[in-house]
């Protein structure tokens, strides 16, 4: 399970803070030193790491926990707090056009589960009475145009590609004609991946923003990937500008660095999470739901 072997630290730091009824300065430390220590462990990006704690120390200080009567209980609701704050705090949503139809654009490297989100995401766009058009954009890989017919089809959405060789520019302009024309009020278009950042790949996207204008880049990353994923998102938040991101694999057994890293180091928020290859596993990213999930 993700996060299992930081919410076992965590939880065993509380431990010792609680069997010691009043707290020292020193067993403070102590407990900001294993956190420090359980964060980086978890593959959270160690400047991150270093203004948690400090932010946590400062807020201990302030609060005056040493003369609390349940001490470790203050510590417990400060870190719980700031997790939840370094997530993002609140839920964030999906942007949608006044004047539909919404356009999403999807993003990512090959692999960490593009296509599938997209799946996912006319999924719970359907169950909310919206009426989506997936578009295969993906011109390089056909493999990848019949991997979203197929889902399209088990999830009766409609899915707009053009012949093998076409331009993705031309395929995204010409899915929205035919999204106004068919009463599709949710376009969702998915984008070429590779297996690395390159300067190509980046235009192309960016071709494809210009032309379109998405109301919502989203960037599908994994969170198995720890840092990595973050980087990724640095870079496509650099070059592209993203509204949010999906960080799929939750059901795995990543260590949660991702998911506590990309909103401080990016300023996305995570919107979503995958937890598991179905097409209806997806769920919005709750912060705080995601802290007490860690600590409780
Ligand atoms: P793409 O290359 O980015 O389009 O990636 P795909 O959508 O083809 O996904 C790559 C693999 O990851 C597939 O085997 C998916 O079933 C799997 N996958 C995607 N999302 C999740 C998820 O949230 N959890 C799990 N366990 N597997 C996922």
């Amino acid at each position: 399970m993700i996060f299992e072997s930081l919410a076992e630290k965590l939880q065993n730091t509380f431990k010792k803070l609680r069997g010691h009824g009043r707290l020292s300065a020193e067993d403070v430390n102590a407990a900001m030193r294993d956190i420090r220590m359980a964060l980086l462990e978890a593959d959270v990006n160690f400047k991150v790491v270093k203004s948690f704690v400090a932010k946590i120390k400062e807020r201990a200080i302030g609060a005056n926990i040493l003369e609390s009567l349940t001490p470790a209980q203050a510590v417990i609701k400060i870190v719980n707090e700031e997790l939840t704050e370094l997530m993002g705090g609140t839920v964030s949503r999906i942007n949608i056009a006044a004047n539909p139809p919404t356009i999403i654009m999807m993003v990512g490297l090959q692999g960490a589960g593009k296509t599938t989100s997209v799946g996912k995401l006319g999924t719970m766009l359907k169950k909310q009475g919206k009426h989506p058009l997936f578009v295969a954009a993906d011109v390089y890989r056909p493999a990848a145009v019949k991997q979203l017919q197929v889902i399209g089809k088990q999830l009766d959405i409609p899915v707009f590609s053009m012949a093998e060789g076409s331009n993705p520019v031309t395929i995204a302009e010409k899915s929205l004609e035919h999204a106004h024309s068919h009463a599709n009020d949710v376009v969702i278009i998915d984008t070429a991946g590779r297996l690395h950042i390159n300067e190509e790949l980046m235009q192309e996207l960016k071709f494809i923003k210009d032309n379109v204008h998405p109301h919502e880049i989203l960037l599908v990353v994994d969170a198995m990937t720890g840092q990595d994923a973050v980087n990724v998102a640095e870079s496509f938040n650099a070059d592209l500008g993203l509204d949010g991101v999906v960080l799929t694999k939750m059901d795995g057994d990543a260590r949660g660095g991702a998911a506590l890293s990309v909103k401080a180091v990016t300023g996305c928020p995570i919107k979503f999470v995958g937890t598991g290859e179905k097409l209806d596993a997806l769920e919005p990213f709750y912060p705080d739901r995601m802290a007490s999930r860690i600590l409780d």
